[in-house]
């Protein structure tokens, strides 16, 4: 009789699965979670046949038809202890996961590793709708990065982009948002739907928020023209959202905001007035960065620092999309310093009474003989 096995019933070894051959007949099997030295006869003999059956498409019955019937007890002993080992892919429908996936080998590899599965993910991605907004330097990347990871609508609104890397006088009549529309479409099998102007003059800016999985506002400068109707309408429709922008220097990446669940950026905003040295300079210069909008400044910027910034963003936006990992900017600022690479994280918590993302920004102040109990005021 059989013994029950825990394998799953098409096995297939795990991506990154490394076989290196060992002196006198040993297999060194390394990968992700571990590694597993074997030995023996049924190494030297079995294994370079088996292995490369593990594909997910042969049944366990199919395997054990190929090799002689007195090895299948060898053979099932042999994928309990990989299974054990973290050596097989998670279990695969019929076999033919790989099918259904649009996504590149590696990316496949990524999301069958570290995400639910292979075909999760890109069903995840294809279902996801991005604002990108902004699209200069860090925007483009951001753009350009998800459309080649497999999102499959983009929404691409011009925002405050700075448009100096523009060519000659046909191409500059073009937004920054159209001409990136052009690039994607040849490349890419993305949706991309272009809006040619700033959120605040966006016609149907609630409804382009309300159909999105995630918004995210970019700037290569410290622009924040849109970021308080970005933060309003997204907290109201319970729509994620993140922005980026580069301070000299610095690049400030969040807070990525999950509505009612993590600070807001009118929370980080009044937060970090309270903190500043000169409340109202800052006051002043946040006035100034939300007006900030399509000047044609000369910014000092490096491309490759955009890069940087765009490549951070994308990465971690796919993440929450395809993987439901947590923001690594959700309710935290992340700074990135460009003369030291270094970067830093910074906590930002919930402003109770947030005008923005309260629940009781619109209640009226607690009284202060509202919560004293009845018998202290008896007393006196
Ligand atoms: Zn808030």
């Amino acid at each position: 009789m059989n013994k029950p096995l825990s394998i799953p019933s098409f096995p297939r070894l795990q991506y990154g699965v490394d076989i290196v051959p060992v002196e006198d007949g040993k297999v060194l099997l390394r990968s992700f979670t571990g590694s597993v030295m074997l030995s023996g006869d049924f190494v030297a003999v079995v294994l370079p046949l088996l292995l490369p059956l593990l594909d997910g498409r042969h049944g366990i019955e199919d395997l054990a038809a190929k090799f002689d019937e007195t090895l299948r007890p060898e053979i099932e002993d042999f994928l309990t202890l990989i299974q054990q080992k973290g050596f097989l892919g998670k279990a695969a429908q019929h076999g033919r996961e790989d099918d259904a996936v649009m996504l590149s080998s590696k990316d496949c590899a990524y999301w069958s590793l570290y995400g639910a599965s292979a075909s999760q993910a890109a069903t995840r991605l294809a279902q996801s709708t991005v604002v990108v907004t902004g699209l200069g330097d860090v925007g483009k990347i951001v753009a350009t990065m998800l459309a080649a990871s497999g999102v499959g609508t983009l929404v691409l609104v011009e925002g405050a982009t700075l448009s100096t890397r523009s060519g000659g006088p046909e191409e500059a009549k073009a937004s920054e948002a159209e001409k990136t529309e052009l690039l994607l479409r040849k490349q890419y099998a993305c949706r991309i739907v272009t809006i040619p102007t700033t959120i605040d003059d966006a016609a149907g800016w609630e409804e382009t928020v309300a159909a999105a999985s995630v918004v995210a506002v970019l700037s290569d400068t410290m622009s924040m023209s849109g970021y308080d109707r970005a933060n309003e309408v997204c907290i109201k429709h319970g729509v994620p959202w993140v922005s980026a922008r580069i301070d000299r220097q610095r690049a400030i990446i969040g807070p990525f905001v999950i509505p009612n669940q993590t600070a807001c950026f009118a929370c980080f905003e009044a937060r970090s007035r309270a903190n500043a040295d000169h409340p109202e300079d800052h006051e002043a210069l946040y006035r100034h960065w939300k007006e900030l909008n399509g000047r044609r400044d000369i910014w000092p910027s490096l491309l490759p620092f955009a890069g940087i910034v765009g490549n951070f963003v994308a990465l971690d936006l796919l993440r929450v999309l395809a993987g439901e990992h947590l923001s690594a900017a959700a309710g935290r600022i992340i700074n990135i310093d460009l003369p030291t690479m270094e970067r830093s994280v910074h906590e930002v918590l919930k402003l109770p009474r947030c005008p923005a993302c309260s629940r009781l920004r619109d209640r009226r102040p607690t009284k202060i003989w509202d919560i004293i109990p009845t018998e202290t005021r008896s007393v006196g």
